[in-house]
């Protein structure tokens, strides 16, 4: 007997559906602009050359071995995670007010620190978080998985293809107080608008007087601009600014680490003995959801992170990655307005930040760059720049050039 009949079929995931069409495409120009992880120039997954070497130290450890972690991972990660995105000086660091838990990836991070909320904290009405218009599309999901209702806030603005920082503002002075708002700590997905320190100076303003919870998500530190400590700018002035939040980090990206699955959820609570509260109620949640932590990324993160000179060459290599999205931004940008002088204005192209750019171009023009050019991306225009390369841009230009025209 089947006992799934009711079961209806769920929709496929649409950026994974985009990856098994664009591999059975035989197209020698086909492109693929709507993956989510790093490409370098030759169109490949990057091993980082100090993560290659951060395992060679760790195949030639004889004191390692396979025994569980703690339940809330490896205590040489968690601290260096922490001091990574807080800054080495960090006064709730100095203050011991910082609980960090490692989790699965930025995924797990999220998913720790939404059930978390849902449990302990002091709602003010039924469970509600507010999310950017548009957000990751996981967003959605992780948040309703633990009874917390998502409400969109403005953010992106269609008109200037770029931050609604009006909508932004009121959606906050006019939310109920103690509202918790998830806000993109820096290259915010999809959109690759981010608020300039100035617009985070008000933001930050009105989360204290209204006093909400801000949950950063992190998933892009150095990968943005290619300066760890620069990305780290929003998370850092809120702390200093002792908004309420909690920070979810990954190394996925900055690392090259996807498949490891290692992050983490740093909660800062307002003292160190409220701390040592919310530690102890994270450790329950998460043995329940995943009894331990898994070791191998764990430990990779550690060495390079606690080790001056591996610390070094991941910054270069952070660098390496950031700036060939850089230097792709401005040849897309160059190509467009100055050789093809393609119809619209591209200055966001430059302006935005991070893996991802939206186009701004329309479902329509998305099908025909599918459609006329084997070009993959979402249909809401969102390519990412690890997709292109010194040998397929002129390409994807002249195909962008003729969609729109
Ligand atoms: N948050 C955001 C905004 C992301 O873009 C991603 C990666 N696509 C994640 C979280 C989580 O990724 P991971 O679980 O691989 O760390």
């Amino acid at each position: 007997v089947c006992q799934w009949k009711q079961i209806p079929l769920a929709p496929p995931d649409s950026i994974f559906h985009l990856t098994v069409a664009y591999k059975a495409d035989p197209s020698l120009q086909k492109i693929n602009v709507g993956v989510g992880a790093y490409r370098d120039e030759d169109n490949k997954p990057w091993v980082l050359p100090v993560v290659k070497k951060a395992t060679g130290i760790l195949l030639n450890d004889p004191t390692l071995d396979h025994e569980y972690l703690s339940v809330t991972g490896l205590p040489e990660f968690g601290s260096a995670a922490a001091k990574l995105i807080l800054g080495s000086n960090s006064h709730a660091l100095a203050e011991s007010r910082v609980v960090s838990v490692q989790t699965i990836s930025g995924t797990g991070a999220n998913h720790l620190g939404a059930l978390f909320l849902s449990r302990f904290y002091q709602w003010n009405g039924p469970p509600v978080v507010g999310l950017s218009n548009p957000t990751w599309s996981n967003h959605d999901a992780i948040f309703k998985n633990v009874g917390i209702t998502p409400v969109d806030y403005p953010y992106y603005n269609p008109a200037t293809i770029g931050l609604d920082y009006n909508g932004f503002l009121a959606a906050l002075r006019n939310a109920v107080p103690r509202s918790v708002f998830l806000l993109h700590a820096c290259a915010h997905n999809p959109t690759g608008v981010d608020p300039t320190k100035k617009q985070w100076t008000a933001i930050a303003d009105v989360m204290l007087e209204k006093g909400h919870y801000a949950f950063f998500d992190c998933a892009y530190q150095g990968f943005a601009s290619g300066d760890l400590d620069q990305d780290a700018f929003a998370v850092r002035y809120f702390v200093e600014r002792k908004v309420p939040l909690l920070i979810c980090q990954s190394f996925s990206k900055n690392a090259g680490l996807y498949g490891e699955r290692i992050g983490a959820l740093h909660v800062v609570s307002s003292t160190a003995e409220e701390g040592a509260r919310v530690d102890s109620q994270l450790s329950v949640l998460q043995r329940s959801e995943i009894g331990n932590p898994p070791s191998h990324g764990a430990r990779l993160v550690s060495l390079i992170l606690n080790d001056p000179d591996l610390f070094e060459e991941w910054n270069r290599d952070i660098k390496t990655m950031a700036q060939r999205i850089i230097a792709m931004r401005q040849e897309l940008y160059h190509l467009l307005t100055k050789e093809l002088k393609t119809p619209g204005s591209w200055e966001h192209i430059i302006n935005q930040i991070g893996m991802f750019s939206f186009t701004g171009i329309n479902p329509s023009q998305c099908q025909v760059l599918l459609a006329k050019a084997h070009i993959y991306l979402p249909t809401n225009g969102r390519i990412s720049m690890a997709g292109l390369n010194s040998k397929n841009i002129r390409y994807f230009a002249e195909s962008l050039d003729k969609a729109v025209r």
